[in-house]
């Protein structure tokens, strides 16, 4: 037997049989087991696997292709130890940021497209997966308020790449054919100053340059003021440039502020009928965040089934009340990845009216080699030619798993966590709640120095242009807190909190930062809450002793 041969017969060894070998599938499971047993080696009681330590890029970089290779068994501790110094975002200690702990379902989601490759770009040889993408985004076009017999939804690279569709489409609304002939004439993306710095990414991919994204004031609730909407929509059209998209931000990263897309909508309707528009701007919801919420559509908040606290209530209601009007939008960004409890990456775009995917079909004749045979066909119109359906499998597996209930029983519970704390925090004359006005699932806060009057502090700091070096030293503080804060959960002690260098920006251009409890984990409880506050004020009291 030639060499070859020899190592092919190895080597066939490391695949999964093409067909029934249930042996060979115990060694598939084995190995498996095998890599998450070397993961538990990792867990202690920390919110972290393994040990903190830091990256050495400089050995990662000299790295070269090995002339031979190892063994499966071989590899499977060299992968596992990527994991060494992971945070574990499902932990009741780690509230750093919107990051979802993915099901078990969700996790089979994953792994069976990737035992069987399915390429989502036609359904000439995955039917059940191109299904599977077609019931989801019904199943979502229903939950948001679609007519699911008009949208239509499309899995992508991310919320970012929601936005891209998003604004993409509504370009082409606002000036037909720049598909085709590229762009000619400048145009404009409206949103909040509170928006995701996506839409910039969007805007400078496409053409339109980072600089044609508008970025609208916001009210100190993180929604964008209606008026000063109306104010840059005529500035556009005055100046001659279209508008490509209204972006409504759904949920913002770091604060939960929610747009009015009722009062969006029906600014853009007055607005086309009184400058006479031949084209409707395109408004897309950029729902990422706040989409899960669209569960509690039909709760009944006077009966509260399930009986959650009255303060939890009010938060939950009107987050509904704002997420109910998502219907209005052309379009919705909808990120499983965050609040659906499924790992990276799992996002949909949504239309309401799916024949919207017209504007950015290309020439079926360019590509007749993926098209020529079944009917669903979504490499068309999609940026994507080779289109991955763990996402499509992983939403799926969730939406069956929880149900509207259970998707009620996790958001509310983040939700009524997130109140537990934010009760503790105004207990506390120390410490004081940045977006009091936002009811989701993050809290941001700030630790403020002795003798602060902690009701009057946000107020000047946002406005007082004399309080500009105390607002600094402020920053400095929370800043030292958080570092502090998170060394400690690193080891063993205490929560994992996020830190947002700028959730506001003051009135003197100054930054505000906070201090950010981001709980989406169903393991979070109310102990854990309430060492959220002991451990931020033992680190604040230890910085203002030492200082
Ligand atoms: C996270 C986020 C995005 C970007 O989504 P990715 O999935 O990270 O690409 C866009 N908008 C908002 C409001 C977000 O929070």
């Amino acid at each position: 037997m030639s060499r070859y041969h020899e190592l092919l017969e190895q080597l066939r060894q490391a695949f999964p049989a093409p067909v029934s070998n249930p042996v060979h599938d115990g060694y598939v499971v084995f190995s498996l087991l095998k890599a998450l047993d070397r993961v538990d080696a990792l867990k202690t009681q920390a919110p972290i696997l393994g040990t903190p330590r830091l990256p050495d890029y400089a050995a990662a970089g000299l790295s070269q292709l090995p002339a031979c290779g190892s063994s499966l068994e071989e590899v499977i501790p060299e992968l596992v130890r990527c994991l060494d110094g992971q945070l574990i975002f499902g932990h009741p200690r780690s509230q750093v940021n919107v990051v979802a702990h993915p099901s078990i379902a969700s996790i089979i989601g994953v792994v069976l497209p990737s035992m069987y490759n399915p390429n989502l770009c036609s359904d000439e040889t995955n039917l059940g997966f191109s299904e599977a993408e077609v019931r989801v985004a019904a199943m979502t076009a229903q939950l948001v308020g679609y007519d699911a017999a008009n949208a239509g939804g499309l899995f992508t690279f991310g919320g970012t790449g929601t936005l891209l569709y998003g604004i993409k489409i509504g370009l082409e609304k606002a000036i037909p054919d720049v598909f085709e002939r590229g762009l000619q004439q400048p145009a404009v993306v409206l949103c909040s100053q509170q928006s995701h710095y996506a839409a910039a990414t969007a805007a400078g991919w496409l053409g339109l340059g980072q600089q044609s994204v508008v970025r609208v004031k916001t009210h100190p609730n993180n929604s964008l003021e209606i008026a000063a909407l109306e104010v840059a929509f005529r500035d556009a059209h005055a100046a001659g440039q279209r508008i490509a998209a209204i972006v409504a931000t759904m949920g913002t990263t770091d604060a939960f502020g929610v747009d009015d897309l009722a009062g969006i909508y029906g600014l853009r309707e007055r607005l086309i009928d009184e400058l006479k528009l031949d084209y409707r701007p395109h408004i897309h919801a950029d729902a990422v965040i706040g989409w899960a919420w669209a569960v509690f559509n039909d709760y009944d908040f006077s009966a509260n089934t399930l009986g959650f606290r009255g303060r939890t209530l009010r938060a939950l209601a009107a987050t509904q009340h704002a997420m109910q009007h998502l219907k209005l939008a052309d379009s919705v960004g909808i990120d499983f990845h965050k609040t659906g409890f499924a790992p990276y990456i799992s996002s949909l775009f949504l239309l309401r009216d799916r024949a919207d995917f017209s504007q950015i079909v290309r020439d079926r004749a360019t590509t007749p080699y993926l098209f020529h045979s079944g009917e669903y066909h979504p490499g068309l119109f999609s940026l994507e030619t080779s289109r991955s359906a763990t996402g499509v499998m992983a939403a799926l597996a969730n939406l069956l798993l929880l149900g509207r209930e259970g998707f009620q029983t996790l958001i509310g519970h983040a939700v009524e966590m997130a109140e537990l704390l934010r009760e503790q925090i105004g207990a506390r004359p120390e410490l004081s709640v940045m977006n009091d006005q936002n009811y989701g699932p993050v809290t941001l806060f700030r630790a403020y120095p002795r003798g602060t009057d902690t009701f009057l502090v946000k107020q000047r700091e946002q406005h007082d242009p004399t309080y500009r070096e105390q607002l600094r030293q402020n920053n400095e503080l929370n800043r030292l807190i958080y570092e502090r804060v998170h060394a400690e959960a690193m080891a063993g002690r205490g929560v994992a909190l996020g830190y947002t260098g700028e959730y506001r920006t003051a009135d003197c251009g100054e930054p505000i930062s906070a201090l950010k409890s981001y709980v989406l984990s169903p393991f979070a409880d109310e102990g854990r809450m309430g060492s959220v506050i002991s451990h931020v004020l033992a680190a604040r009291e230890q910085l203002l002793t030492s200082s």
